[in-house]
């Protein structure tokens, strides 16, 4: 989770020059500190011998000779292949992206190797291997760490720049527990928790270090969710009233619908939160499509009644930009203001704005990060509503709170948690649930298909657009890797999609690289059907709403977390109209991913998906910020780990009831904790 000490640059480390810093900079390890603390997926136990002939059966690693070797296409693609044989049968190494190979393993020569094997073209090859000359180092008999990649590091190259992190900087690793939790729960010190979990000794030793570091990290979550219930103080709900104010009720006259159950309630709640004496603190669940949005003006319109101002942040401007337009469409006929405020504002409209704000010219104003920028001041900024809440750190939340005069907070998440664990988690934060949808949906239909039988999915979207739908294409890359998976990429299948397979429409590529210009232009081409294929990579995930859209597929998509899969088919049955979700996968995906996927085909209520993506998710999964989700934590997870998370809180809680100011001396070590490196930078507390 997080290390308070060891801030020395990852350039310090032997052979980490510009290129790989940049390279791990990708990785978000900047310091020596990220690196130990990058914790690998999973390990692999290289004890055991698996020869060629029992492919099957999981990676090969034996002891192999080079036979010969080949050079395969041309130019930029061009390949070394080499032929090898173990004392059970023959097979080849593509050697995609690593032509140093050619001078540094020789024919004749035998090698360790480590790699997935199929079987292709009548031969048994692998595309992606470790290789190393028998005679010389030795990593099997070994636990290996795996570690989540980017394009240019390789498992070796982590492997090496941890190693030697952990030579050169375990010493100077300090406890951050309490001795008396130490104890009590038989933990390791931390310095050998770090180092076990990287390159473990014994399987034992492997799961004791990941025992302490699970525990320590949800001591902290609990120490913050405990200090945060101490400072909040008792709401006091009597004599004040839920009833819709005048606004309010002025905008559901305008609505060419009614709430649903779950709309109406939720604002009640919230009305009675507005109506006490103390700020309001809410999140409110609601699965995709549940009409949230509505909602949060809802919340707006009766902050903007009393005189005061309410900001809408979102987490990419795409969402900022629809909600404001949306507000603009249902609001501004109120005699409301609303602004538009994101990082790409031009100067001379954004000092207008920025004067605006300030002088409560304007009622709500709906943006990015940018709300919280420092030049922003506000007049009286009384409501905070977070969208997509999981997306924003907590520091970011601090932020746009500190803009206002303890102002009241709603933070909307699609990412449903079960009950009990958010209150485990949230502590005190009151939650409201929109459990129903607006009428008329029907549900998505999904479906698996294999890659090779892509032509059916075309065929049957081409059909619906022969309808006049629209349709997503959704890829986990935007443009050809270095690596060489042959995972399908946005970019060329844009070409593909619009020159081979769907010439008569228009097609259009989205991505987090174009500019925001751009990004607008495209969703509004899209919104207005001038566009009927977009193909894009998860940036859609988040809140985009074209009712007219009818399929979504998503190719390779056992690369996606199940979240972010059910967002991704939140995307379409939004219309009344039959919608469809393809989720295609690689031919040779296993049984394990399979299954993985079928929790899509069986289940629509986010609540469980949820739970079963956190479930299947391996330890130290570090939250990338285009995965959704926000109970990732460094290495525990609260799902799996829900016994230590409840002792924890035990723990925890009874230290601050009994120390509130942390000065016992046992205690002093958590108060320095929290002041040097306040934990969880990711999650909302
Ligand atoms: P989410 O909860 O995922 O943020 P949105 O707020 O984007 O969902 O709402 C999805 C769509 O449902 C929007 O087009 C919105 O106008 C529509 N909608 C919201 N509430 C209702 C309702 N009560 N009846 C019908 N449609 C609604
Ligand atoms: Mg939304």
């Amino acid at each position: 989770m997080f290390i308070r000490n060891i801030d020395t640059h990852i350039n310090k480390l032997h052979g980490v020059g510009s290129v790989a810093s940049a390279k791990l900079a990708h990785l978000e390890i900047n310091k020596i500190k990220d690196l130990l603390t990058y914790y690998p997926k999973d390990w692999e136990d290289r004890s055991i011998i698996n020869p060629l002939n029992n492919y099957q059966n999981g990676k090969v690693c034996n002891i192999v000779k080079i036979i010969g070797r080949d050079w395969i296409g041309y130019g930029r693609n061009k390949t070394l292949k080499l032929y090898i044989e173990d004392n059970t049968a023959q097979g080849i190494l593509l050697c995609f992206n690593r032509p140093w190979l050619e001078k540094q393993i020789i024919t004749g020569k035998t090698y360790r190797i480590w790699g997935k094997f199929y079987y292709k073209y009548g031969e048994l090859q692998s595309g992606s291997f470790e290789i190393e000359d028998a005679n010389i180092q030795n990593t099997f008999s070994k636990i290996l760490p795996i570690y989540p990649l980017t394009a240019g590091l390789s498992q070796a190259m982590l492997r090496r720049f941890v190693s030697r992190a952990l030579n050169q900087y375990s010493s100077d690793i300090m406890d951050e527990l309490p001795d008396e939790i130490i104890k009590k729960y038989n933990l390791m010190p931390k310095n050998k928790a770090i180092k076990e979990i990287h390159f473990p000794s014994t399987a034992e030793e492997l799961e004791k270090a990941r025992r302490t570091l699970v525990f320590e990290e949800l001591f902290y979550l609990q120490i913050l969710v405990g200090k945060r219930k101490i400072n909040r103080p008792q709401r006091i709900k009597k004599n004040t009233k839920e009833d819709y104010s005048k606004l309010q009720n002025n905008l559901l006259k305008r609505l060419p619908f009614t709430l649903t159950e779950g709309q109406f309630n939720a604002v009640k709640e919230i009305n009675l939160d507005l109506n006490s004496n103390i700020s309001m603190a809410r999140l409110l669940q609601g699965d995709v499509g549940s009409g949230k949005t509505l909602v949060s003006f809802l919340t707006a319109l009766k902050i903007v009644e009393n005189g005061n101002q309410a900001a809408i942040m979102a987490p990419t401007e795409l969402l900022a930009r629809q909600h404001s337009d949306n507000a603009a469409k249902l609001l501004e006929p109120l005699g409301i203001n609303v602004a538009f405020l994101t990082g790409n504002i031009k100067t001379a409209g954004r000092k207008e704005l920025l004067k605006n704000l300030k002088n409560g010219g304007i009622d709500i104003v709906i943006g990015t990060h940018a709300l919280f920028s420092k030049d922003v001041e506000y007049k009286k900024l009384a409501l905070v509503i977070i969208d997509e809440q999981h997306r924003f750190g907590v520091t970011q939340r601090s932020l746009i709170m500190s803009k206002g005069d303890n102002p009241h907070l709603l933070m909307m998440s699609a990412t449903p948690i079960p009950r009990t664990l958010a209150l485990t988690v949230f502590g005190d934060m009151d939650v409201s649930i929109i459990p129903d949808m607006p009428p008329g949906r029907k549900p998505v239909k999904t479906h698996l298909a294999k890659e090779s039988s892509e032509k059916k999915v075309y065929d049957f979207v081409g059909a619906e657009l022969e309808k006049g739908r629209q349709a997503y294409f959704v890829y986990p890359l935007i443009e050809e890797g270095d690596n060489s998976n042959d995972l399908k990429d946005a970019v060329s299948m844009t070409e593909r999609l619009s020159k081979e397979v769907f010439p008569q429409y228009k097609t259009a590529i989205i991505h987090s690289k174009l500019t925001e210009e751009k990004k607008q232009q495209t969703m509004e081409d899209f919104r207005m059907n001038r566009i009927q294929i977009l193909a894009a990579t998860s940036v859609v995930e988040v809140g985009v709403d074209v009712p007219n859209a009818a399929c979504m597929v998503v190719e390779h998509a056992e690369r996606f977390g199940l979240s972010a899969l059910h967002q991704l088919r939140g995307r379409v049955g939004r219309g009344t109209d039959q919608s469809y979700c393809f989720l295609v996968y690689s031919d040779d995906l296993t049984e394990d991913g399979k299954a993985r996927l079928k929790v899509m085909l069986e289940n629509n209520d986010g609540f469980v998906i949820a739970e079963e993506d956190l479930k299947l998710r391996g330890p130290g999964q570090i939250t990338g910020t285009e995965q959704s989700g926000y109970l990732l934590l460094g290495i525990s997870n609260p799902f799996r780990d829900f016994e230590q998370l409840e002792a924890a809180r035990k723990d925890a809680f009874a230290i601050l009831e009994n120390d509130p100011a942390l000065l016992l001396p046992g205690h002093r070590i958590i108060a320095k904790v929290l002041e040097e490196a306040p934990p969880f930078g990711n999650i909302v507390l």
